[in-house]
C-alpha cells in the first residue's frame, strides 16, 4: 500500500488558507471542516507552509486571544516536510513518528495533490491488516 492507493480511496482535496490570513479565519476552517491542519498557500510554488491546531494552542497560550489577530505566517511551520504518491504506508508512518507531525502534504512532480493525516495512516494500516487477517482465514479454511 502506498500514497497513491490511499489518496484514491480518501481524494485529493487540500483544505488551503493564504499566509496573509488573520489567524481567526484559519481557525474559523479547521472548526468548519472539522480537520486539525491548513496547507498555507501565498501564490509562489505548490505550498508556503503549514499550520495545524497545535501552532494556534501554542499562539493562544502565549498571547491569548490576540494570537487570533495576527497573520497565519507567522504562527505556520515553513519548513514542510512532505511525500510522493509512491511513498509507503510503512515509510510514511516512520516519518510521522519520528518527526511527530500528523499531517504530511502530498507532491507529485511538485504539484499539490492531497494531504494524508494520521487518521488516515492508521486506517490504511488497519484495512491492510483486516484483509490479511480475511485472506489468511480463506487459506486455512480452504475457501
Ligand atoms: P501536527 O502534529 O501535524 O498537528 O503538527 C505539529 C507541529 O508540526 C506543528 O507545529 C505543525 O506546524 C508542524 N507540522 C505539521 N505537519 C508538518 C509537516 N508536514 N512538515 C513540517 N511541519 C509540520
Amino acid at each position: 500500500m502506498d500514497v497513491a492507493h490511499l489518496l484514491a480511496a480518501k481524494g485529493h482535496d487540500v483544505t488551503t488558507v493564504s499566509a496573509e490570513r488573520p489567524v481567526r479565519d484559519a481557525v474559523e476552517l479547521l472548526r468548519e471542516r472539522g480537520i486539525g491542519a491548513l496547507v498555507v498557500v501565498d501564490g509562489r510554488g505548490p505550498l508556503a507552509g503549514i499550520l495545524s491546531e497545535r501552532d494556534v494552542v501554542r499562539a493562544l497560550a502565549r498571547s491569548g486571544t490576540d494570537a487570533l489577530e495576527e497573520r497565519v505566517r507567522d504562527l505556520m511551520t515553513a519548513d514542510v516536510v512532505t511525500c510522493e504518491p509512491g511513498t509507503t504506508i510503512p515509510a510514511l508512518m516512520t516519518t510521522m513518528t519520528e518527526r511527530r507531525i500528523r499531517h504530511v502534504p502530498v507532491l507529485d512532480d511538485g504539484r499539490l495533490v492531497g494531504l494524508v493525516s494520521i487518521g488516515d495512516v492508521v486506517k490504511a494500516r488497519v484495512d491492510d491488516l483486516e484483509r490479511e487477517r480475511r485472506e489468511l482465514l480463506d487459506y486455512v479454511s480452504g475457501r
